[in-house]
């Protein structure tokens, strides 16, 4: 037998390629500073980050709006940071109020962390909001945008962004494999003056800005992960080709539509409250109580095995419900075929949604999110 096409057997990536890649990366992110791509799931430079820019005797301030915000915290406090916790309910977004609070009462905090959007919870963060106010105390801001990129606005530079993470996962329809980060001058000045920032590290940005990015992004100082590389520039490729416009503009009436169609989807309601907290990657929907989320999500299942729906994670699995509609499922077929399963599902449990209500609503939605 012949192998007609074998993908282990393409031209090495060279130092060029990557570089062009980064290069593509930095323009979703709306970025003129540094990008590092890093080798590993956008978990990496995440922590790559966090470890670079907190040590001891550094206060964080750890804006915590659903899991990931969790685990940030765990690490600054690994770093011997002390962290202050600002957190929102999961139905809501924090506010830029609230930031301004905690700086104001601990004038030590050096570092913000927050997540852009929740893909796990659904809520978003006013970004810009809470950048002014960091900005203003004199703070560092680490961003994870990994569920944003692509499907919201993501002003990297003009909302001074100190580090901004994304992956290729969610909204851009890419590979998880290899992620990037964006690093201003401010905050490359903070990490060279870090004793404790990873050094001779796979988690550290000080080796990728000697090795690679001060030395002419001209020798790698790895082997690349060249497939998950190439599958990258094609997600980057293809946002490019449809337009950031129009791929932010599909999740945003994803999001619309599935909120108007879950508001016809009685017992299920929006979790996230406020339209403009909502996620436009995910969505969550809210059982009430008596009505287990487990017990929804797997009737939908049954009745359309194909759709972007799952039971929440952890304490929450019991009353909320996702629905995944970015990258490819960012689609008007895909967005009415989930809330129609979820439909059959509650039929089948003994609840009698209108299917064409929810329907109607969630089209007409789409419609008047893409019509501006
Ligand atoms: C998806 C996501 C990540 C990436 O982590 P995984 O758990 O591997 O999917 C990081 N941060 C946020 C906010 C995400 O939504």
């Amino acid at each position: 037998m012949t192998v007609p096409f074998n993908a282990l057997d393409l031209p090495p990536l060279t130092a060029q390629d990557f570089a062009r890649i980064e290069d593509k990366a930095a323009a979703v992110m709306g970025t003129r500073a540094d990008v590092v791509v890093m080798q590993g799931e956008a978990l990496l430079p995440l922590e790559a980050a966090l470890r670079s820019a907190a040590h001891p005797g550094s206060t964080a301030l750890n804006i915590v709006t659903g899991p990931y915000g969790e685990t940030f915290g765990g690490w600054l406090r690994s770093c011997g940071a002390h962290v202050v916790t600002v957190s929102a309910p999961f139905t809501a977004a924090a506010t830029a109020g609230q930031v301004r609070e905690a700086l104001r009462e601990n004038p030590a905090i050096d570092l913000v962390s927050l997540v852009h959007a929740e893909a796990a919870t659904g809520n978003t963060n006013p970004v810009p909001e809470i950048a002014a106010v960091t900005r203003e105390h004199g703070a560092l801001l680490m961003l994870d945008a990994v569920a944003s990129v692509g499907a919201e606005p993501l002003l990297t530079d003009e909302w001074g962004v100190d580090l901004c993470v994304i992956g290729g996962q969610k909204a851009l329809a890419g590979p998880a494999g290899v992620s990037a980060v964006s690093v201003s001058d401010r905050a490359w000045a903070r990490i060279a003056a870090n004793k404790q920032a990873p050094r001779r590290s796979y988690l550290s940005l000080l080796d990728w800005k000697e090795r690679w990015t001060d030395a002419g992004r001209t020798a790698l100082p790895h082997a690349p992960a060249q497939l998950e590389m190439l599958a990258l520039e094609q997600a980057l490729d293809r946002v490019g080709a449809d337009g950031l416009d129009a791929t932010v503009d599909r999740h945003r009436a994803a999001s619309a539509a599935l909120r108007a169609g879950a508001r016809e989807l009685a017992p299920l309601t929006p979790y996230v409250t406020r339209d403009e907290d909502a996620a436009p990657a995910a969505t969550t929907l809210r059982a009430p109580e008596g009505l287990d989320a487990r017990e929804v999500v797997a009737a939908a299942l049954a009745a359309d095995a194909g759709v972007p729906v799952q039971a929440a994670a952890g304490a929450l699995a019991e009353d909320m419900i996702r629905v995944n509609h970015y990258g490819r499922a960012a689609d008007r077929e895909v967005v009415l075929a989930s809330l129609a399963a979820l439909a059959a599902g509650l039929r089948a449990l003994g609840h009698a949604p209108g299917a064409e209500a929810v329907r109607d609503a969630a089209t007409s939605a789409w419609e008047k999110t893409l019509a501006g």
